[in-house]
């Protein structure tokens, strides 16, 4: 696989103690899961979107970043995100469910693609409101997924959205995994200038606690298919985190000679 999550070097992984490693899902596990994604219902504003306790992954980009193609692509269906591009659904946050049908375990929100320069400039102020009221206080949102074309990288748009769930990122409520689109598009060299350049950006945002990361991502060569829908399924399942009983298990638990955690394989 030539893909990877090359923003394992930006993600604290400082506060995670040691323990016994728990094997990942496979891939067939994690698109299975993906693949369960159907859809719940739309709302036009944040008032009407129904209350939620599962942990809820928004996906936002501008129009065109290739947002309805990646959650199709993640889903392994061809018209799940069709709806987003409706007309009179645009402006719409379309939400999914995913997991067993009778024992939900997460929704996806599919936000409206900004940027298009058609819109009028009330639709734009409206979008604008709906998205930092969102991002900024929906309280069962865990995770945003950032859809950026890799050929532009990350715009004013892309940053100004940004700066609405950057207070909730940096304290590790939420965490952003950002996709850099359409990579099939672009030579090794300006993928690495693409990831270099988003991960410098992303630098700022970054803290012990948060949760962030970059990575390369094609529709077209299903590159990053599976390591994206690997990393929200672990937002949607966390692992537990067993602590340990007393100071001397702890002491026990950790080996003299521990190394920090390995970052995920770069193949
Ligand atoms: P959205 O507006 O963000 O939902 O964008 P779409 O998913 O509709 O994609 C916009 C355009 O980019 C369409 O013409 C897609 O066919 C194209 N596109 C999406 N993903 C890819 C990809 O991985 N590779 C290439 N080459 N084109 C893509």
């Amino acid at each position: 696989m030539a893909n990877y999550i090359a923003s394992e070097i930006m993600t604290n992984t400082s506060a995670t103690p040691q323990q016994t490693p728990v094997a990942d899902p496979s891939d067939k596990v994690v698109l299975g899961w993906t693949h369960t994604a159907r859809f719940l219902t739309t709302a036009s504003e944040l008032v009407h979107l129904p209350p939620n306790e599962l942990p809820e992954i928004a996906f936002v980009g501008r129009s065109n970043a290739g947002k309805s193609t990646a959650i199709n692509t993640l889903a392994q269906q061809k018209r799940l995100a069709f709806a987003s591009k409706t007309p009179g659904r645009t402006q719409h946050i379309n939400l999914f469910e995913l997991g067993p049908k009778d024992a939900a375990d997460a929704w996806f929100a599919d936000l409206p693609g900004y940027g298009y320069a058609a819109v009028a400039k009330a639709a734009k102020l409206r979008w604008q409101k709906v998205m930092a009221d969102y991002l900024g206080t929906r309280r069962s949102l865990s995770g945003v997924v950032l859809m950026v074309d890799s050929r532009l990288g990350l715009t004013e748009l892309d940053k100004q959205l940004l700066e609405f769930v950057t207070p909730r990122v940096r304290n590790g409520e939420i965490k952003l995994l950002v996709l850099l689109t359409k990579s099939d598009k672009l030579n090794r060299k300006e993928a690495d200038a693409a990831l270099f350049a988003t991960q410098d950006f992303l630098g700022g945002i970054v803290t012990e606690e948060s949760d962030v990361s970059v990575t390369l991502f094609s529709a077209l060569k299903k590159k990053g298919v599976e390591d994206v829908a690997r990393a929200l399924h672990e937002w949607a399942h966390p692992k537990a985190q067993p602590a340990a009983e007393t100071a001397e298990d702890a002491e026990e638990a950790e080996p003299a000679d521990a190394a920090p955690p390995a970052p995920a394989a770069a193949s």
